[in-house]
């Protein structure tokens, strides 16, 4: 039913209702007998004297009424839901643009140009065959003006979000210190009075959500300072703007080895150490008597014991420690990361290093291409992928499943094509991924260090130290305890 209603709604609803009836304009042109150019412009509002009987036509072909009603009648809620369709499609469009854009952004970057010139193309014709309104030509000329990384970030953040993102970090600038210690500020918190409303609704919130499986409000703010550098004003209106004079990030550039992959690294150093046993584990610690027992039915006894396994694992192992130190070991937290490593038979899925996905459509959080760091991390044309996925320690997934949601995912994301095949999936759980920078942490571990500590154990690493750092952080604080030992 097709009532009095505003030119901008009619256009709506023919539109709608050829959609609806999966008609392209050209069929309609057919069954209505008006012409395909006259209904592109009716149905892009370009059209401004339209007769009656015309309309009359495309009404009959689609099977719509025409009912008049008298001036200053409310058809209440046709308007009503032709307004909610038109948010819906408003809704589905931004939809559209953002998944086009991760597109471009994940995309290699010859495909990437080849979609751009394809839409460009469109364009044109659209022009040339007066198919669309010159306001709505324009607009998608200006939206696909410049390099692919202008027009992805263009499609992918809609004005309003740029204006959020923008006014939210504004707003915190002149905001009040909370004054509250980092220990004491939720990472909730820090984040909302660091980098504002906009940026933490449209990026921070969900992507550390997923990488994390927790509330942010319970987690603190201690260990952000340097993974998460708050930017300057100039840096934020920069990228509102598409200026990019700087690289950002903790790890903008990197090193990493021609051959081997990283255990280069720590294979370097085996020429300086000897007698390495490998593959057997610690079970027991008697560190009253300081002898350490293992699986294979090795004891061997210290002065002193360096270990790099996680808290929790080595005091559980101690079992002479006072029960409040064993209790407050046992009340660390953490996440665990599902790395699943994919070999796909076509070259340079991507060209990027690795992406951050913060969207919940998509189950991991990151997505790396190690044979963009080195070539010899794969097979001549092959791409090799690791894919990552938080989970809570207990929740197990089979494998099978988390190969195939990350292939719908990565499809989703435009870097694998469908017809793509996976020769190699390999999927690693790695219990302690991500220690959990929580209240009880900040309170906990200073006392289980020190507890461990007295009785000759200095545990240092990563999961050592229970703390959130890299491999040259790990070197660093074995080479610091290595001089204190070697000086006593
Ligand atoms: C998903 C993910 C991505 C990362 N990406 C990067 C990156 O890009 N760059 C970077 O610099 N860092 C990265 N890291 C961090 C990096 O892996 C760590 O900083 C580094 O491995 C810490 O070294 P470590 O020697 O302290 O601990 P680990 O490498 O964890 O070594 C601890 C060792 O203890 C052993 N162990 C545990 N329990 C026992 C037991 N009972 N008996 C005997 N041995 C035991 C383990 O098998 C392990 O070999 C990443 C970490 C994760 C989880």
């Amino acid at each position: 039913m097709l009532y009095h209603m505003r030119y901008r709604e009619l256009c709506f609803q023919l539109r709608t209702a050829r959609h609806e009836r999966a008609l392209s304009q050209a069929a309609l042109a057919t069954r209505s007998g008006i012409s395909r150019v006259t209904i592109a412009r009716l149905e892009t509002g370009s059209a401004h004297d339209t007769r009656m009987s015309t309309l009359s036509r495309l009404c009959d072909a689609l099977g719509l009424e025409i009912a008049t009603l008298p001036a200053g009648a409310r058809p209440a809620l046709e308007m009503l839901l032709a307004r909610e369709r038109e948010r819906v499609r408003r809704l589905d469009r931004r939809l559209g643009h953002a998944v086009l854009a991760a597109r471009l952004v994940t995309a290699r970057r010859k495909r990437a140009n080849a979609v751009v010139a394809r839409a460009r193309a469109v364009v044109d014709r659209w022009e040339r065959e007066r198919l669309c309104s010159s306001h709505y030509i324009s607009r998608w000329r200006a939206l696909l003006a410049g390099p692919v990384d202008r027009v992805a970030r263009t499609l992918g953040l809609p004005p309003e979000v740029v204006r959020e993102c923008l006014l939210g970090f504004v707003a915190t600038l002149t905001a009040p210190p909370s004054g509250l210690k980092p220990e004491d500020r939720s990472f909730k918190q820090w984040i909302l009075e660091s980098l504002g409303e906009g940026f933490a609704r449209h990026f921070m919130v969900p992507f550390n959500e997923k990488l994390w499986q927790v509330s942010l409000e319970e987690l603190t703010s201690d260990w952000v300072s340097w993974l998460v550098p708050k930017p300057s004003l100039k840096d934020v209106v920069n990228g509102a703007l598409g200026i990019k004079d700087k690289a950002f990030g903790y790890n903008p550039s990197f090193l990493y080895p021609a051959q081997g992959g990283i255990s280069a690294l720590p294979n370097a150093f085996l020429p300086g150490v000897k007698d390495i046993v490998y593959g057997s584990e610690l079970v027991e610690v008697d560190s009253g008597r300081r002898r350490a027992v293992f699986q294979d039915g090795r004891t061997e006894c210290y002065d002193t014991l360096v270990s790099t396994m996680p808290v929790p694992e080595l005091v559980r192992r101690c079992t002479d420690l006072p029960p409040a130190i064993r209790e407050a070991a046992e009340g660390l937290r953490c996440v665990s990361v599902y790395n699943i490593n994919l070999g796909v038979a076509r070259e340079r899925v991507s060209d990027k290093h690795w992406i951050y996905f913060p969207e919940h459509e998509y189950p991991f959080y990151r997505a790396g291409f190690p044979m963009n760091f080195s070539p010899a991390l794969g097979r001549p044309g092959c791409s090799s992928l690791y894919v990552e996925i938080s989970h809570q320690p207990d929740v197990v997934t089979p494998p099978a499943e988390l190969v195939a949601q990350v292939r719908a995912g990565l499809e989703r994301a435009g870097i694998f094509r469908r017809n793509d095949e996976i020769v190699v999936a390999d999927v690693k759980d790695i219990r302690y991924a991500y220690v959990l920078f929580d209240r009880h942490r900040a309170r906990a571990l200073p006392a289980i260090l020190a507890e461990l500590e007295s009785r000759g154990i200095h545990s240092i690493g990563r999961y050592g130290r229970w703390e959130h750092t890299s491999m040259e952080d790990a070197i660093a604080q074995g080479r610091q305890l290595a001089g204190k030992l070697r000086a006593v």
